[in-house]
């Protein structure tokens, strides 16, 4: 694609960055035909292609985005499904996280958008915070029905976005989980040593997994660290295009896990939440123009790993007591989630490991397809998620399953609003086959089917 950036532009690494992006797309239009906006609303405009234009454009002009650019650009779930369909290699992940921050920096929303938007940023990335809001929403469900129920829009207003959330909203949350700064001792003789992320949102909703995985770990001879002075890793406020705290938080991780590296060694740093698990990858690049953090940070990208991508250099030793263990032959429908397939290009080893361990492991049809969770978007763009929530689970069910395997938390609660097969993840399930408990022991169902 020509570009017309002036050389006072391209001095700026960004715009550099960016030209570089849009000169490799050849507006093939591969990527429309995988692009679950376009596919549900059928407009170039809410396509990959479509987008890369409008970002052109508003770059370009270097002008305020307008109305029509954040409209698109908004609907964009960064599912990064494009990416893999793309024979050019168009990072079109760098590209949208650029056009964010622009929209961020110079649109200005309407107040009620500002408001949700400065209180989903504040809440989300604060495990306190976060819990006291869940606590309240409970307390809110049964006012959801008295909100107005519109016909579902592209564009949807306050109060539909009010609904979504409480809907979202867990019927119960479990006791919180170990402390950071916590350390698991490796069973039997230590192996190696790995730092776990303690998550934002996950660490509230479900510490059940990240036990599943300290319990695996440990069995196989992995110590396990919880490090003190985490934060969120910032992929929440990130892809709201609030780079200053994304920045703030993705430094503060570099800082605590190279003093944890420095002080007592990390093999890895591993991830439960490939949302999560994508961005810490993507550190450094992210802090690439900060001179004292890119060395730092490019060590942490290189350590991160996904909880399978680690698992799979192990030998995981199943639990068979002698007979069939009581997982053998159940019917998992395994949920890809896209920050994992399409972020982080983890496809076969989730679904490798369950079937190893004994679990009969089913792709879901139009695996391909978000299942629109995505992040805040299910809160910001309700109804374009619940049409790929439902077209999800009408895939899944097809399968038939006993039970629904992802990745990601925010997958999982959004698949669990609308089914009752439990939902879990993966890691849980390789706990149960290694000698863990069997999901749903632990105190934590899946989330009640909300009001929406
Ligand atoms: S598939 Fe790649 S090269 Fe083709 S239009 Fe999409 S982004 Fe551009
Ligand atoms: S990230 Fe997903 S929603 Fe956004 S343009 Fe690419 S395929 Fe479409």
């Amino acid at each position: 694609m020509k570009t017309e950036f002036s050389l006072a532009q391209l001095a700026d690494p960004d715009i550099k960055e960016a030209d570089k992006i849009l000169r490799a797309c050849v507006h093939c239009g591969f990527c429309t035909a995988t692009c679950p906006t376009y596919v549900l609303l059928g407009d170039e405009l809410d396509s990959p292609r479509g987008r890369i234009y409008l970002i052109k454009e508003m770059l370009e002009k270097d002008a305020p985005p307008t109305e029509e650019v954040v409209k698109h650009i908004d609907r964009c779930l960064s599912c990064l499904a494009c990416m893999t369909t793309c024979p050019s290699g168009v990072n079109y992940m760098h590209l949208v996280d650029q056009a964010r921050v622009r929209i961020e920096r110079d649109y200005r929303r309407p107040l009620s958008e500002r408001l949700l938007r400065w209180v989903l940023s504040l809440v989300l990335p604060n495990p306190k915070l976060f819990r006291t809001s869940m606590l309240l929403a409970r307390l809110g469900r049964p006012l959801a029905v008295l909100l107005p129920t519109r016909k579902p829009s592209a564009t949807p207003t306050l109060l539909r976005r009010i609904k979504a959330m409480l809907a979202l909203a867990p019927a119960h949350l479990p006791a919180p989980g170990p402390k950071a700064g916590t350390v698991f001792s490796a069973a039997g003789k230590r192996r190696a040593r790995v730092a776990l992320l303690q998550g934002c949102a996950q660490q509230v909703l479900a510490p059940r997994i990240n036990q599943a995985a300290v319990n695996v770990l440990t069995r196989h001879g992995i110590e396990v660290v919880l490090v003190a002075d985490e934060q969120c890793c910032g992929a929440l406020t990130h892809h709201m295009g609030r780079d200053d705290d994304a920045l703030t938080r993705a430094r503060a991780n570099v800082s605590a896990w190279t003093t944890e590296a420095e002080r007592a060694g990390l093999d890895a740093i591993l991830v439960t939440t490939s949302g999560c698990g994508t961005v810490i990858k993507d550190y450094g690049y992210m802090l690439r123009e900060d001179s004292a953090f890119k060395g730092p940070a490019a060590k942490v990208s290189a350590l991160a790993k996904d909880i399978t991508e680690y698992l799979a250099g192990l030998e995981l030793q199943r639990q068979v007591n002698g007979e069939a263990s009581a997982h053998d032959g159940l019917t998992v429908a395994y949920h890809s989630a896209c920050s994992l397939q399409h972020g982080q290009k983890v496809v076969s080893l989730p679904k490798e490991l369950l079937s190893k361990s004994g679990f009969v492991v089913k792709d879901v049809p139009e695996s391909h397809l978000c299942c629109g969770s995505a992040g805040t978007y299910n809160l910001l763009q309700p109804d374009i998620a619940t049409r790929l929530r439902d077209r999800k689970l009408a895939n899944i069910a097809s399968v038939k399953p006993d039970m629904i395997a992802a990745g990601n938390i925010g997958c999982m609660m959004q698949i669990a609003g609308g089914t009752s097969v439990p939902v879990v993840h993966t890691i849980e399930l390789l706990d149960w086959a290694t000698g863990g408990p069997r999901p749903g022991d632990r105190g934590l169902g899946a989330p009640e089917r909300g009001p929406n």
